[in-house]
């Protein structure tokens, strides 16, 4: 199941910022999910009610998601664009030549504690 495996990582860099920053107490982590990674919001919050009860420095952490944009850049002429918007072909150079940078992964962005 791919949400769980996001969710265990996830947990695992939250838990990793806790200890290098004396936190005991976990209450809300908020994670950029990419708009093209896949991962579906429901099932993620499903997978991560389920794992964090495992966790007692975070057992009651509420999850926060934010869509973070897809992004390509051109090999060619080094544009960035939207890939949802305009496909593989970068829009101002219509090279081929295009790979995602941003957008396909999960990404902790914030962690509140006390
Ligand atoms: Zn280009």
């Amino acid at each position: 199941m791919h949400e769980l495996g996001i969710v265990f990582y996830i947990i695992d860099g939250v838990k990793a910022a806790a200890q290098d920053n004396n936190v005991s107490r976990v209450e809300a982590v908020t994670v950029e999910l990419g708009e093209v990674s896949g991962v579906v919001p429901d099932l993620l919050q499903d997978a991560w009610n389920w794992a964090i009860k495992r966790e007692p420095i975070m057992d009651e952490a509420t999850l926060f998601t934010e869509v973070q944009p897809a992004l390509n850049q051109c090999d060619d002429c080094k544009e960035t664009f939207s890939p949802t918007k305009f496909g593989k072909t970068c829009p101002a150079c219509g090279s081929p030549n295009t790979h995602l940078i941003q957008g396909s992964g999960a990404i902790i962005k914030n962690i509140a504690a006390r």
